[in-house]
Order: C-alpha cells, then structure tokens, then sequence
C-alpha cells in the first residue's frame, strides 16, 4: 500500500481507538518532578497522562504510542536534547506531526520560534490557574480532532488526493492568497478507462489510479497548486501558469502504465491563465471540453481551451437556451430527401427521409449536424424528435389528401428515444391521430444505438415491428456492431454508412468494402439502401454492385414539403 494510503487508515483507526478508550492520552516532557506532578494533577482527572524526563525518553514514548496520543505538553529546557529539536524532529514525520504539541516555557523569546516550528500553543512558566491550563489542553485537543475528521472527509481513500468538494474549496483558497498570479486548471483523464476496468479488473484499475494519484500529487508538491480526483477516471489540477504541459502528460501516462509501456493513455486538458471572473467549476469545465477534443485522438495528449473552443460553447451555449423558444414558434422546419429504387430500368420513388433544419431569426439555417449530437447530450432531442414526427406525420395526412399519394417517410429515431418505455405508444398516437398506416412511416435507427444496451433495444425493435413498422438500420458499418450482433437483430433495411460512398469513390477509393455489406444483406435478405450518393456513376456503380436503393444529391437535396411534390406528383 502507498505511503498515502497508510496515513490515510491511520488517522481513522486512530480516532476509533481514542474514542473508545474514552481518556485522551497526554504525554508531558518535563524534567523538573515539581512541574511534572503539577501539571499531572491538573490533567489527571481528565485525561490518561504519561510523562517523559528526558528528550529521549520522549521520543521513546511517542515512537511506541504515537497513533494513541492526543496531546504533547513540551517543556523547552531538557537535560539531553532542546525541546526545538524534539519538535523537529516531530514535524518530519507523518504520523508524529498530527499530534499538536503545546510549549511549555519561561523564556518569551522562545514562543515566537516554537509557533513556527509547530507547536500549536505555548504556555508560560510559572503556570497559570488551573482552569486555564485544562481549558488549553481540551481546546487543542478538540481542534485537532475536527481537523483529523475534515482531512479524512476532504480525501480521496484510493489516491489520498483532496476529493471534489474539498477541492473546489481549496481552490478558492488557493486564488485568494494567490490572487494576481496567472494559474491554470487541468483536467486528466484516463482514455476508455472503462475498458481498462473491464479487460484487467477493478483491482488493477485502482493501482493504475493509485498510481496517477501519486505523480500527481508529486506534481503540485513540486510545483505548488492544489489536486483532487475528481471521480472515477478524472483528475483536476489547479496550479501556477506554466507554458507547457507535455511533461506533466508523460509523466503520468509513464506512472500509470507501470510496467506497461502504452497500455494506458492519459489525455489532458488546459484552460490555460484561468479568467478569474468564471466560476472554479466552470473553469473545469473548459479545461474539460479541451480534453475531449482528443477524446478520439492517438498522438495528441495535451489539448488547450482556446477562443475557437470558447465560441463553439458560446453558440452551443445559446442554441440550447433558445430550443423552447424554437419549438414554439415552430423554427424547425422538416425536409424530406427522396429514396429511389434504382433496380428497375428506371429509377422510381420508393421513400423519403424526414431531416429538420433550423431557421433561426438570426443565426441562418443550421445543420442538424450541429445541433442534433448536441441535444442529443442532454435529452432534448426526444422533444425535437417527437416535433418533427408529428410534422412529418401531418405532412403524410395532407399528401394522402392532395395530391392523393404518398411514400413511406422515415424518421430519425435517437438513442434517447430508444430508452423511452413510452416510445412504442407515442408511436401508435402519431400514427392512429393522422389516419396512417403503419407502413406509411418507417424508423430509422442508427447502428449505435444497438450497442448501447443490445437487449432492450432488441425488445423495443421487436415490439415496433410487431406493431407494423419497417426497422432501417442507419450508419451501418461505421464502425460499433460487430456483424455477429447484425445478424441476430431484427430489422428490415440496412442502410450503408455515407463514409463508404465517400471513400469508395474518393481517389484510390475501392468498393470492396461495399461488396461484402451488399453481400451481409443479401444473407440477411433485407434491402440495402446507399445514401450520400452524388453523382450518376456513383449511382451505376451502386447499382452494378447489388445496392437496392439511393438517396443523394445525384436526385435531390432535402427540400421543403412542397417541393418535394413535385416527387410525388411525376
Ligand atoms: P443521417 O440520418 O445519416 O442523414 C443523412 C444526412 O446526409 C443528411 O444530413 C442529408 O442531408 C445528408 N445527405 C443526403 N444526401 C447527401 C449527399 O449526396 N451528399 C452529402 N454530402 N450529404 C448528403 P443532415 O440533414 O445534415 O443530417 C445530419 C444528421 O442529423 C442525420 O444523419 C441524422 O443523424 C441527424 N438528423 C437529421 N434530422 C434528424 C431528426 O429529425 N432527428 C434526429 N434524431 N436526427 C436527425
Ligand atoms: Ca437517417
Ligand atoms: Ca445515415
């Protein structure tokens, strides 16, 4: 065990055992017997007292019972040693520095020097009443006691690192005695530490944090700052400026990995020269949002908070404090994308794909690419995704009215969507409030969703196709089912991930890639649709290659309702 991991036991087990014991140890180092048995007689009544002539005796003592020992009473002036060099001496180690230790002398000169050696009060010789002396001797003790309890609760037990409450504390702490000087907030985390739990078991994983926890903690010792753990994988550093932060990321990844060289990785994020105006947490927060732009990345293991990043939030700030106002004055707007089936001569219309947009008064038309992984973070895509269906459903209505005709429109379905135990009746309102048929509305689920929790999601799939929907699996191939799992889950229509149109047809592209996808539906005897399909080769290569249907700019963007008519009407 860490030397950390011991003291942090022992402050616990100690205050147990003195607790039980009920009498508080004090020691007293005093050579003189009158004193001695003076001071005794005061503290008997109350505590267990134990007495030292000489420093070395003393050091005996505490050396045998320093973890039971509430309080040292120190007289200066001992025959062999100075009762400074026992309180150095004290203060060296670990253990024998939590006792606090009352001086015990008749020279004022001496206070001064003990207070900055450590000695947390002084009492002058000759003694004071009684009352005083046993009213010292009780405060000191009760003080240290609730500072054993508050360093006990502040730490972390696995890396003896402050935990994140107290943390944040000490860091206000830390600007308020540092406040002019340029300080930075770092944020470290463990890449797919998850994994790293589920491959080497959570025995392992401690040690791989027990071990961060160590450099880190040698890292502020030698640099100054203040650090937690904040939980599980993630570290937080607050410290002084500095420019460059690769050392500090070498050193942690070499102290986590042990003896394993590259096994484990450690990404670290930089708000550098924190604006002290932000809130401690929020400052966090952006070293946080750093780290996660290399998430992903192989060879980068230091990314830095940047006004580039900034005005990202900024903006996703904003898009997600404007979603209410949107839905309700109706800023979404629905396009529909045609599906052809290229397999006959001619292509014919076989489908549309509902994609929202949004029409913001003042930002411009923006990307669902932007806002959807955005709310789908925090829950809201469910509220946008139900908007949107019952658009695209009211807009199926009114096609079967004029012109008369329609195709099956498929929506987006999110994971979060996924998880709602309410999606399959939510599904039945939307279809049974317009007059549809199930057929007329087809969900498009996107590969990784299925790996999120394979078995409910297989449970509500199936439930939905029992009710009468057609089950598109969206983005296949990129990159999380393995095609084991492919083939034991339902569904009706696979549909190609676009990075295999753009890579097959990209310079030195190749279309093997397609060819055994093409082949994985046929096996499973569902269609197999291609989108992001741009130009008529891409199209007659797709065709040539097995695929059964193509959606793409080669036959139209996604448009408004209105245009898309014309589809409906040819
Ligand atoms: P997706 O479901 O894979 O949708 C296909 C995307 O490819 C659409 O982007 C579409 O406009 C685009 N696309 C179609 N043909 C071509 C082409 O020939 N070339 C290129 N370069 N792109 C093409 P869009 O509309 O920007 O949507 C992006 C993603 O946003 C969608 O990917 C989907 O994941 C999500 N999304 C869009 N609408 C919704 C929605 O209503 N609900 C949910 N949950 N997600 C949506
Ligand atoms: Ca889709
Ligand atoms: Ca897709």
């Amino acid at each position: 065990m860490s030397k950390a991991g011991m003291s942090m036991d022992y402050a616990g087990e100690d205050r147990e055992r003195v607790a039980a014991m009920r009498k508080r140890q004090v020691l007293i180092v005093e050579d003189e017997f009158v004193n001695r048995e003076i001071l005794k007689a005061y503290l008997e009544p109350e505590y267990e007292v134990l007495c030292a002539d000489t420093g070395g005796k003393a050091r005996e003592m505490i050396r045998a019972g320093f973890d039971t020992l509430s309080l040292i009473l120190l007289d200066l002036n001992l025959p062999d040693l100075h009762g400074m060099d026992i309180l150095r001496w004290l203060r060296e180690d670990v253990h024998f520095s939590k006792i606090p230790v009352i001086v015990m002398t008749s020279d004022k000169e001496s206070e001064v020097e003990s207070l900055t050696i450590g000695a947390v009060d002084f009492i002058t010789k000759p003694y004071p009443m009684p009352k005083v002396i046993q009213a010292r001797v009780r405060r000191i003790i009760e003080l240290n006691e609730t500072r054993d309890l508050i360093r006990e609760t502040s730490r972390d037990h696995l890396t003896g690192l402050f935990n994140r409450e107290y943390f944040f504390h000490y860091a206000e702490q830390y600007d308020h005695f540092h406040g002019e000087e340029p300080t930075d907030a770092v944020v470290m985390d463990v890449n797919h530490f998850r994994m790293i739990n589920e491959r080497y078991g959570k025995a392992f994983a401690d040690e791989v944090l027990r071990r961060i926890g160590i450099a880190v903690k040698a890292f502020v010792k030698q640099n100054g700052g203040v650090a937690c753990r904040r939980e599980a994988d993630r570290f937080l550093v607050y410290c002084p400026h500095r420019a460059d932060y690769t050392a500090l990321a070498e050193e942690v990844t070499a102290a986590a990995g042990g003896g394993m060289k590259g096994k484990i990785r450690i990404r670290l994020g930089v708000y550098s020269g924190v604006d002290k105006a932000v809130a401690m947490e929020q400052r966090f927060d952006r070293a946080k949002s750093a780290a996660d732009t290399i998430r992903n990345s192989y060879n980068v293991t230091v990314a830095s908070y940047d006004d580039a990043l900034h005005e990202k939030e900024v903006y996703a700030e904003r898009l997600l404090d404007e979603f209410q106002e949107a839905i309700d004055q109706k800023q979404f707007l629905v396009f529909f994308q045609p599906k052809f089936d290229i397999r006959p001569e001619k292509p014919a219309l076989c489908g549309a794909e509902a994609l929202v947009r949004w029409k913001h008064p003042e930002l411009g038309m923006i990307s669902p690419g932007v806002f959807i992984p955005l709310f789908e973070s925090n829950g809201l895509v469910r509220e946008l995704d139900h908007y949107v269906w019952r658009e695209a459903a009211a807009q199926i209505k009114a096609w079967k009215q004029n012109p008369g005709k329609t195709v099956p429109v498929s929506i987006n379905v999110s994971r979060v969507d996924m998880m709602d135990p309410d999606l399959p009746e939510i599904l039945r309102g939307l279809i049974e409030d317009n007059g549809l048929a199930y057929g007329d509305l087809h969900l498009e689920i996107t590969e990784s969703a299925y790996t999120q929790d394979a078995k409910q999601i297989a449970d509500t799939v199936n439930t939905l196709r029992d009710m009468g929907f057609v089950i598109e699996m969206d983005d296949f191939g990129s990159g999380y089912s393995s095609l084991n799992m492919v083939t034991t889950l339902p569904i009706d229509v696979l549909k190609l991930d676009m990075g295999f149109v753009r890579s097959a047809f990209s310079e030195g592209g190749d279309t093997r890639m397609i060819r055994v996808i093409v082949d994985i539906a046929r096996s499973l005897n569902v269609p197999m649709i291609a989108e992001g399909v741009e130009t008529k080769e891409q199209m007659l290569a797709l065709k040539e290659l097995g695929c059964d249907i193509v959606q793409g700019y080669y036959f139209s963007r996604p448009v408004p309702a209105n245009e898309f008519e014309a589809f409906l009407k040819a």
